[in-house]
């Protein structure tokens, strides 16, 4: 194979993988094109998959035999293959969160902001609680395809506490099915506090009958009273111990362990003197415990009364009879409250539960999808404490939180997100946690009702970070460009910002102006788009000037603005021009010039290896060369060059890159530029 004669329309999918992993392909002959060992695990392990991940093991293994290598095509091809088609689909940004690292980074400096939040205090109610260290912060988020974030404490066992109930729910589903499930708990929002002793009163039996009747139930699975209940379910006719390692099992393998011995991860910890404490103190449970007996719906067996024969006569006392099934409920609900795990181990349950109840990682289908429907609607009505309604309102996730200072998310489809950080709010929410949350939906687009807002504002973590920086505005720009009116008709109705500029803050208006397209040019004004300057100090007139549109000019004549005229500079107008190409995925061509602009080699990478040519040109022919250069983004005008990008492009005024680093004042890209000009 040459790929190095190959236009890149006609290589293989690897063979496009390659070449967009290859630096300074061109200056070199194709037996001497490689991938350092190093980049090609840096590239992948930037798009947030990890060594530890089970499906990776042989890949890595692969990458670690040829260390400090340079990798020809072939043994690249053998390497990624290892991996089933993840690695592939990592190096094409086409996993669940295409730019991981840049996502990553945010997420850094938001969890650095809210570090400094040191409000809130410790539960105390019991000794194992009140004695944690309250600085821990801990952030773990974890994508459907198995990306990882973590950062601070998330490596450090805490109390899982109410954070269990979801889970619980779920398991007592799993077995029991929703309706058997349902005639002991029910499904609505308290309106209460967790620990209140207020039933839910519901139909009984057989509606359509004549002897249906009342009866009372906890309002959910969520507060106190609901998880007794739900905890009681699970598994009931074992002993108290076999339905902990139940428990404990379960949720192992929805945070990846596996009977494998290799796997890396453990099944959850149980902490005794947790329990032992939770039991010692928790009066309210314990009563609650009594109240659940007394609707006749906690399971239980028919208790005995204590043989009395032995007794004397004379003692006027009775041996006290406490309900077995309540402290055998009650023993099992403080035992799974007191199991530990890291932040990780809850994002990845989180996770499974974003991924329809199969653990990312092992693909273990753990809980049926219909269970997983059904419990996160209750978590998002119910999960936040006396604060649930709120925190869906403004956050827009699914969420459980618990005393033990952790609150968990699930973005459906997307990922699963924990934080840990012990300081508590007076409704008993992580203090740092919710900042968390709140922080990261204002920065992505996660609330699940996003879909009804076109706020460009906030990033979509899906899509890569070009990709969406290029919805936002291409679609406007084209259709001005091409005089469709039409669609912008349709975005005015979605609220799209038409005054929204490119990389060149070139607008709409400028562009309907150039192509001179008068009846959009009127269009926009009349819907309050205002002229802006682009790049280059022009408003849309030096556009209709430059096209000798008579009619556009008189428009903005006629409107009171004082415009500035633009200054392109164009060294050797006359100069004959390398081809660029022109291709009909419009957004894709946005998207790479956007990614140059901004030196994102990666998002430049991921679309060579999704077969866009790297000389792709706009509506005004600008190509991701000029626009590397306009920024002096060295580092990506070297790659383009490597990859083939020409040089010597022409946009609508006639600049080459050079003449854009040269007006910017682009040195080191200015210096390179020149010197390739002279050796061609
Ligand atoms: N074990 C705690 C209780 O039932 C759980 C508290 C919580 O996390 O809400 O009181």
């Amino acid at each position: 194979m040459s790929l190095k004669k190959k236009i890149i329309s006609e290589m293989t999918r690897e063979e496009r993988l390659f070449f967009s992993l290859c630096n300074e392909c061109l200056n070199e002959p194709y037996k001497n094109w490689g991938i350092a060992e190093s980049e090609l695990r840096r590239a992948l392990t930037e798009s947030g998959l990890t060594e530890t991940d089970d499906r990776l093991h042989e890949m890595f293994e692969a990458l670690d035999q040829n260390k400090n290598k340079i990798l020809p095509y072939e043994k690249f091809a053998e390497i990624i293959r290892k991996s089933g088609l993840l690695g592939e689909k990592a190096l094409r940004g086409e996993l669940a969160i295409p730019d991981f690292r840049d996502f990553s980074e945010k997420v850094d400096e938001i969890f650095e902001l809210v570090e400094k939040n040191t409000s809130g205090d410790l539960a105390t109610y019991i000794p194992p609680l009140a004695n944690v260290n309250p600085e821990q912060f801990g952030v773990a988020i974890i994508t459907i395809d198995g990306q990882v974030y973590q950062r601070g404490n998330a490596e450090v066992d805490f109390s899982f506490q109410s954070m269990c109930k979801p889970f619980n729910y779920c398991l007592a589903i799993e077995e029991l099915g929703y309706e058997q499930v349902h005639s002991h708990v029910g499904q609505e929002p308290s309106g209460r506090f967790f620990d209140d002793h207020t039933l839910l009163t519901i139909e009984d039996g057989d509606t359509n009958n004549q002897s249906a009747s009342t009866t009372r139930v906890p309002y959910n699975p969520m507060i106190n009273a609901g998880a007794i209940m739900v905890a009681g379910l699970i598994k009931d006719k074992l002993t108290n111990h076999d339905r902990l390692n139940y428990v404990r099992e379960q949720l192992g393998r929805m945070i990846g362990h596996t009977n494998n011995p290799a796997c890396k991860i453990d099944t959850p910890r149980f902490n005794r003197e947790m329990a032992r404490q939770e039991n010692y103190k928790g009066y309210n449970n314990l009563a609650l415990g009594y109240l659940l007996m007394a609707t006749g719906h906690l399971p239980h067996e028919d208790g005995q009364l204590p043989n009395e024969s032995k007794r004397k006569k004379e003692d006027d006392n009775f041996e006290f009879y406490i309900e077995p099934a309540v402290v055998k409920a009650l023993q099992i609900y403080f035992s799974i409250c007191s199991i530990e795990m890291r932040a990780t181990d809850v994002a990845m349950a989180a996770t499974t539960l974003a991924n329809g109840g199969v653990c990312p990682v092992t693909q273990d289908r753990v809980l049926s999808q219909e269970t997983v429907r059904c419990c996160l609607p209750i978590i998002q009505m119910c999960g936040m404490y006396n604060g649930s309604g709120h925190f869906f309102q403004s956050i827009g996730l699914p969420a459980k939180s618990g005393v033990g200072g952790g609150i968990f998310l699930v973005a459906p489809q997307l990922m699963g997100i924990c934080i840990f950080s012990p300081r508590l709010d007076h409704q008993g929410n992580s203090v740092r946690g919710i900042e968390m949350a709140k922080r990261l939906t204002s920065a992505y687009r996660l609330h699940l009702f996003d879909g009804v807002m076109t706020d460009t504002t906030r990033i979509d973590p899906r899509l890569p970070l070009a990709r969406w920086r290029a919805a936002s505005c291409s679609e406007a720009i084209w259709a001005a460009s091409t005089g469709n009116i039409r669609t912008l008709q349709r975005l005015v109705s979605e609220q799209i910002n038409l005054e929204m500029g490119d990389y060149d803050i070139r607008t709409p208006l400028h562009l309907a102006s150039a192509e001179g397209h008068t009846h959009v040019v009127k269009f926009l004004l009349d819907h309050g788009v205002k002229p802006i300057p682009d790049r280059w100090g022009g408003y849309p007139i030096s556009d209709a000037k430059n096209g000798n549109h008579q009619e556009i000019i008189d428009i903005f004549n006629n409107l009171d603005i004082t415009y500035t005229e633009s200054i392109h500079i164009s060294l050797d107008p006359d100069g004959k021009s390398d081809k660029t190409v022109k291709i009909d995925d419009e957004l894709s061509v946005i998207e790479l010039l956007w990614a140059a602009s901004e030196n994102n080699i990666h998002g430049i990478r991921q679309l060579i290896a999704r077969g866009i040519p790297v000389h792709a040109s706009d509506y005004d022919h600008r190509t991701a060369l000029h626009l590397a250069a306009a920024e002096g983004q060295l580092d990506a005008v070297q790659y383009l060059v490597n990859h083939g990008h020409p040089i010597d492009v022409r946009d609508r005024w006639n600049a080459t890159p050079l003449d854009e680093a040269i007006r910017e004042k682009r040195t080191s890209v200015a210096n390179y530029l020149t010197e390739l000009a002279s050796r061609k």
